[in-house]
């Protein structure tokens, strides 16, 4: 059975027309923010906001400000007619698709910057992303006042910088992180998966594979910086390149670990380039 068409909101004032009268009835209200080009990693964030509350919202809005010049802002892949399709066969609600103009409205001035956890891994790789990301999600979580937003472990890094500016700017909602879906090979799926070449889609599950060998050695006791340099280069003996960082975090501020820290606690995150593509991944180091 096909799913009736998805309504789609693309202004602030009809969000929260549509939010306010779900509360209004009572109703508990679950958010998930995207870019589009929607895959099964998406849809099961859907679903699981589902799970938390009694209507689901999810946005598709690829933010310019979490692009740096030379990225692939103009490229990356849009398609909102398919969106809206899989999100309503998903259970969504109501798609928010605000334009540019009605994010940043002309004079737009204001930065979120979290310190610290946005600073390593792709904080360092990427200056002005989770500025860009962290402003777009303050905006939209205002916007949309769910009880609860659903986001994925995918972006790990992502996730733990969403979580420390909920907690410091006292924004009334439930974070919650839904864990990464992977293609049958344990390659994570992700929007730009469909830049890859046949010959790099072949390789591109070695991240993943690399990461599971790391945290079977970590357990078995390996050294961290030995563990990271041998991950390392197995993604560069695969064809990864340049590799910018297979590191063991802290799993809640993404510290490094000192000498008394508990593996248990720790993730192993990465991010490497494949052709023209950037992949990231991380696991648990003890799930
Ligand atoms: P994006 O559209 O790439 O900005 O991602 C929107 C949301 O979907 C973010 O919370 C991502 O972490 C999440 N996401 C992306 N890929 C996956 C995946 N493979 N599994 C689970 N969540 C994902």
């Amino acid at each position: 059975m096909t799913a009736p068409p998805l309504p789609a909101a693309r202004t602030v004032e009809a969000l929260r027309n549509q939010v306010g009268a779900w509360k209004a009835a009572g109703l508990r209200v679950g958010f998930t923010p995207t870019m589009g080009a929607l895959h099964e990693g998406h849809l099961s964030l859907v679903r699981l906001a589902r799970t938390r509350a009694d209507r689901v919202v999810a946005s598709v809005f690829v933010n310019p400000t979490q692009f740096a010049p030379g990225e692939d802002f103009e490229a990356y892949p849009r398609d909102e007619a398919g969106d809206a399709a899989l999100l309503a066969g998903a259970g969504c609600d109501l798609l928010y698709a605000p334009t540019v103009s009605e994010m940043y409205a002309p004079g737009f001035s204001t930065t979120v910057n979290v310190a610290g956890v946005s600073e390593p891994l792709d904080g360092l790789a990427r200056p002005t992303h989770f500025a860009g990301v962290a402003t777009v999600v303050t905006k939209l979580l205002l916007q949309c006042a769910p009880h609860v937003a659903v986001f994925g472990e995918k972006d790990y890094q992502q996730l733990q910088v969403i979580r420390r500016l909920v907690a410091d700017l006292d924004i009334p909602v439930e974070v919650i992180g839904g864990p990464t879906v992977r293609a049958p090979d344990g390659l994570a799926l992700s929007s730009r998966n469909a830049y890859l070449t046949e010959t790099e889609r072949a390789v591109a599950p070695v991240l993943h594979q690399a990461l599971v060998q790391a945290t079977a050695r970590l357990r078995q006791g390996g050294s961290v910086s030995h563990v990271e340099a041998q991950a390392a280069e197995t993604l560069a003996a695969a064809g990864f390149g340049p590799v910018d960082y297979v590191e063991v975090r802290d799993a809640g501020d993404l510290t490094r670990l000192g000498p008394g820290s508990v593996l248990g606690e720790a993730r192993i995150l990465a991010a490497a380039r494949l052709g023209k593509t950037r992949l990231i991944d991380n696991l648990a180091v003890w799930s």
